[in-house]
């Protein structure tokens, strides 16, 4: 049976250091359980004279901690890493054997000591952050620690990460923060809040480790397993998706058609609202169950469809629950339309990576096999710096959206470029 961190594919040095805390986790619950005194090791703060530098004062090896960072590129397991820990820390073993009550139910999102904050729409605000800070103080009822995992850390506005920083400088003696973004860039986790977390960085994982996990895990094919996690660049999600749904590969297939339906100003005009029209869909097909779902959920809670006395004056006070319903779904799908489109830019860029590498004779793997001859032909035609430029300009198109751009003009000047070259 494989413990809580088999899917965590190609973070070896993680792992080591994620099982090292978990055990030094279970031998401070056993001395409490003893009666001494358990004592975290708490990171920082870092000194306030440098403290973006200076690293949290933990021994970087060994202690446990009480809040955590994992940082990684999208797709390299940020939040399988935090949740494999989190499983770790609940483990009746203190080792995370996958096969315990505490394993189980964290790993199956049920165990009554981890909360899991999942932000479905751009930021997380800060009336969740206090009623989880909240709920977290208090003691864990399994025994262990009260674990809060955050994903996407990195959507905090300000002031919920006010609301954290201030649960992590006095932290309860048994709670553990876990927080996920992309880096610990000031844009991506407050100064402050880095100083007193230790940092655990993922990394992009190689494709034959996706490729490996994909056959041992999901039972795919190894030649679909190692086109799909070639395809999708190390991300395993995308990795599993492209093996499995032929839906996705269909609008893989598309965005990768761009760069030769590129002929003209009006060609680049259509393959801007393909482009765009693509990534809506795609978020639709991800939300609009999850929403329907919801949406019934509420009316029956509310008891909307009844025909009693009491119905029509619930119905008039649940208008204003339904609205925010709708208010977070639409919050949902803007935020499921960005990934979707980024999603397509990543692959473009992959294409226009490869044409470089082609043009400088690179020893490298190129990103998309089944386009390599496209990329080969176009690495001819336009040679490193017009490769380069392309490559710059989709690059640009998710900086640009990153920025708040509007998708589609941003996505519009990239065609242009594209085709102007
Ligand atoms: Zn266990």
């Amino acid at each position: 049976m494989p413990d809580v961190f088999a899917d965590l594919v190609g973070q070896d040095e993680a792992v080591t250091e994620l099982r090292r805390a978990a055990a030094a986790a279970a031998a401070v619950l056993r001395a409490g359980a003893v009666g001494r005194a358990p004592a975290l090791v708490a990171a920082g703060p870092a000194g306030a004279a440098e403290p973006a530098s200076a690293p949290a004062e933990v021994d970087p090896s060994t202690g446990m901690t009480h809040a955590w960072i994992f940082t990684g590129p999208p797709g390299s397991g940020r939040s399988v890493a935090a949740r494999a820990f989190a499983a770790a820390l609940q483990c009746v073993h203190g080792t995370g054997c996958g096969e315990c009550p505490g394993c189980r139910t964290t790993m199956g999102g049920t165990h009554a000591d981890v909360r899991l904050v999942v932000p479905e729409g751009l930021s997380i605000g800060v009336g969740e952050m206090r009623a989880l800070v909240l709920r977290a103080a208090s003691t864990p009822s399994g025994g262990r620690w009260q674990v809060v995992v955050i994903e996407d850390a990195d959507r905090l506005t300000e002031a919920a990460g006010n609301a954290l920083l201030k649960a992590i400088e006095e932290p309860p003696p048994r709670t553990v923060f876990l927080l996920c973004a992309p880096s610990t860039h000031p844009d991506d986790i407050s100064v402050t809040i880095r100083s007193r977390c230790r940092v655990v960085p993922l990394r992009q994982p190689p494709a034959t480790a996706v490729a490996e996990v994909l056959v041992r895990r999901d039972g795919i094919a190894p030649d679909v397993a190692q086109w799909a996690a070639a395809a999708a660049q190390g991300h395993v999600g995308r990795a599993r998706r492209l093996a499995r749904d032929p839906e996705a590969r269909k609008r893989r297939e598309a965005v990768l058609a761009v760069p030769r339906r590129l002929t003209g100003v009006g060609a680049a005009f259509d393959a801007a609202s393909t482009l765009i029209e693509a990534a809506e869909a795609e978020a639709e097909a991800s939300v609009t169950e999850s929403d329907t779902t919801e949406r019934a959920a509420l009316e029956t809670a509310l008891g909307a469809g009844g025909t009693g006395r009491g119905a029509s004056g619930a119905i008039r006070g649940a208008a204003g629950q339904l609205k925010e319903l709708e208010k977070r779904q639409k919050s949902r799908a803007t935020r499921a339309q960005r990934d979707a489109l980024d999603r397509a830019l990543v692959d473009l860029a992959g294409f226009y990576r490869d044409a470089l590498t082609m043009a400088l004779r690179a020893p490298v793997a190129p990103v998309h096999t089944d386009t390599a001859a496209l990329a080969g032909a176009g690495a001819q035609k336009w040679d490193a710096e017009g490769s380069l430029r392309r490559l710059e300009a989709v690059l640009a198109c998710r900086a640009a959206i990153e920025a708040n751009v509007k998708p589609r003009i941003a996505v519009e000047a990239m065609m242009l470029a594209l085709w102007k070259g």
